[in-house]
């Protein structure tokens, strides 16, 4: 039987002879040569770490065919035709092609001629590709991007469900999983439905430290983008992140009528125009591209000085995957994102509003309260960001929370309140925020007693917690807050618990340069508190929030600001049964809203 050095010299030879490198990379050279051992693995490699040799290098040295699993055709296209510019027998089978050519395709495995065969996982799992791989002498069944088989992962793909077949159907097959991406939940789920509990796992770290993250309250997002490129990037490459075509479209066209080369990139242009853009950008120096987070896969351009979000991300994992595209040269690059609470309100809404189960909204609910946690944290942002995959590294002096410090408190008062408020009734972050919320309502009719935190407010102490380690999250209970090791510590005093001392900065609007005066309180931050009320008799009939109020009547109701029942009846989208029903505390709300914080 071959030693591992034989393995190892074999693959450096096909690394040299095929790919022209010299060296490997990282892990690389461990995986490669236990992968071409014939064992299975778990790979766990930041984007650009290198992950496609990690089987392209085994379907070479070993016998037989090596089936590739990705959920991105074009990704698989890249790929196949940079293999069989090298030389090797690559394919790809998908519904575009032609009955022949899938014939041939078909023929050539069978016959052991190819040696890599990219599948959707859709494909592969069709009775006809099962039957023929059945046939045939399999390698290794590489498992790309394998965090969308997890439901909590952030990339749910419900076909790559289905590849917890592989372990049973082709049990001596090795098989090899692969993300950049991944929580410790998402992590496990992988492992457990791939049968990959004995397998070795292989992780590099999440750290890159090259890249300084800087996260800004938005005001102005155009004009500080503006001025961030122009005072520090002014001629680099770097990619603009938004969250709608629209607003990709217009902030490229801002950008490029300030003398800034920007580029629009999203899923509604044609094809023809999206590669053009992305061409332009490959090639060309300096340009920006402005894109929704549809562009970036399998993008690898080494010199991007700059990553902006105009928009929270929906996840850190997203986050990570984005920001990581800066300064793949390993020279200094910035992850720079604008940040503002009520985004988050907005987003928060959506998800509750979206047709997803109640089990995927509260993953991404969780997923979120992550990533709000991470702009809102008052720590070191390198530390927390790798916290979430499960490292721990000391404050890195580079980022901004590092360099300007901002004030903290002690969290403890804080974390035994919600440690039992969720002993008395457990629930969800969001569940258990409102409850703290509404029993601080409750205290409001008591003389001289005034409410500290919304729930708003309590869901940002509860997402510092998490983010710090000091509650959990149970996704096999209901997504459940509940207690960790550290919860422990902090209560009884022997850790500390430090939590940014002001709430959430407020939008400028409301800010005291720019405040209304009080009897003109803004109408954002009306609709927001509108927003917060509505959720609560919602849960508490268990129906959509829409349900007890549209948006749009909301909208009316900040902008009009009645004063009685017999106002709002008057409001369209309310009448008069709606008026009674929640009169009251619309009323209520709308008054607390005006006075004084
Ligand atoms: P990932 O899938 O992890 O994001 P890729 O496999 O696409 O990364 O590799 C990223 C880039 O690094 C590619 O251009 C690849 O050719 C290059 N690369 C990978 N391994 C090596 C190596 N050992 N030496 C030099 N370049 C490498
Ligand atoms: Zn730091």
């Amino acid at each position: 039987m071959a030693s591992p050095t034989d393995f190892y010299s074999c693959t450096l030879a096909a690394l040299r002879r095929t790919f022209g490198y010299p060296a490997f990379r990282g892990h690389q050279a461990d995986v490669i040569a236990h992968v071409a051992a014939g064992q299975s693995a778990f790979v766990l490699m930041p984007t650009g770490g290198g992950k496609s040799l990690c089987y392209q290098i085994p379907a070479l040295v070993r016998d037989g065919l090596t089936v590739v699993i990705s959920p991105l055709i074009a990704l698989m296209q890249d790929q196949v035709a940079t293999l069989q510019q090298r030389g090797v027998r690559a394919e790809l089978l998908n519904s575009t092609l032609s009955a022949r050519e899938t014939a041939r395709i078909e023929q050539d495995i069978r016959l052991g001629h190819v040696r890599l065969l990219y599948l959707s996982p859709e494909r592969l799992l069709t009775a006809k590709m099962m039957a023929l791989l059945t046939t045939v002498k399999l390698a290794l069944f590489a498992i790309d991007e394998a965090h969308c088989i997890a439901e909590w992962g952030h990339d749910f793909r419900p076909h790559y469900r289905g590849l917890s077949v592989l372990p049973e159907r082709f049990p001596t097959v090795p098989r090899l999983a692969l993300t950049a991406t991944a929580d410790a939940e998402t992590q496990a789920d992988i492992i457990r439905r791939l049968g990959l509990t004995d397998a070795r796992r292989f992780g590099a770290s999440f750290d890159r430290p090259n890249i300084q993250c800087v996260v800004v309250q938005k005001h102005d997002a155009h004009t500080q983008l503006l001025r961030f490129i122009q005072h520090r990037h002014r001629g680099a490459v770097g990619v603009v992140y938004c969250q709608s075509r629209a607003r990709v479209e217009l902030t490229a066209a801002f950008l490029d009528a300030h003398g800034i080369p920007a580029l629009p990139y999203h899923a509604g242009l044609s094809t023809r125009q999206r590669e053009q853009n992305q061409q332009w950008f490959l090639t060309r120096p300096g340009v920006v591209m402005v894109a929704t987070i549809a562009f970036g896969m399998g993008i690898d351009k080494p010199d991007v000085r700059f990553v902006a979000h105009l928009d929270v991300p929906v996840s850190i994992e997203g986050y990570y995957q984005e920001m990581g595209r800066a300064g793949r040269d390993g020279l200094p690059a910035e992850a720079w994102l604008t940040y503002d609470v009520h985004d988050a309100t907005g987003l928060i809404r959506r998800i509750k509003q979206s047709d997803a189960t109640a089990e995927r909204q509260r993953v991404r609910l969780h997923k979120l309260d992550a990533i709000l946690a991470l702009c809102e944290t008052a720590a070191c942002r390198r530390a927390t960001l790798l916290r979430y995959f499960d490292e721990h590294v000391a404050p890195c002096g580079a980022c901004d929370t590092c360099r300007r410090p901002p004030r903290t408190m002690d969290g403890a008062p804080l974390l035994r309140q919600i440690v039992e408020a969720a002993r008395r009734t457990p629930g969800t972050a969001h569940e258990v925020a409102a409850m703290l919320a509404e029993r601080e309502r409750v205290r409001q009719s008591w003389p001289r007693w005034r409410p500290v935190r919304s729930a708003d407010g309590w869901r940002a102490v509860i997402r510092q917690c998490v983010a710090q380690g000091a509650l959990g999250v149970d996704h096999r209970a209901g997504s459940h807050l509940v207690a960790t090791v550290r919860t422990a510590a902090v209560l009884r005093g022997r850790q500390p618990l430090r939590l940014p001392a002001s709430r959430p900065p407020r939008p400028p609007e409301t800010s005291a340069r720019r405040a209304p005066p009080r009897s003109a309180p803004d109408t954002a931050s009306i609709r927001a508190r509108l927003h917060c009320w509505r959720e609560a008799p919602a849960r508490a009939r268990g129906v959509p929030d829409h349900v007890i109020c549209h948006d749009a009547a909301l909208d009316l109701i900040a902008t009009k600001r009645p004063r009685s029942r017999f106002a709002l009846r008057w409001i369209a989208g309310i009448g008069p049964r709606r008026a009674a029903l929640y009169g009251t505390s619309i009323l209520a709300t709308l008054s607390a809203t005006t006075a004084p914080e």
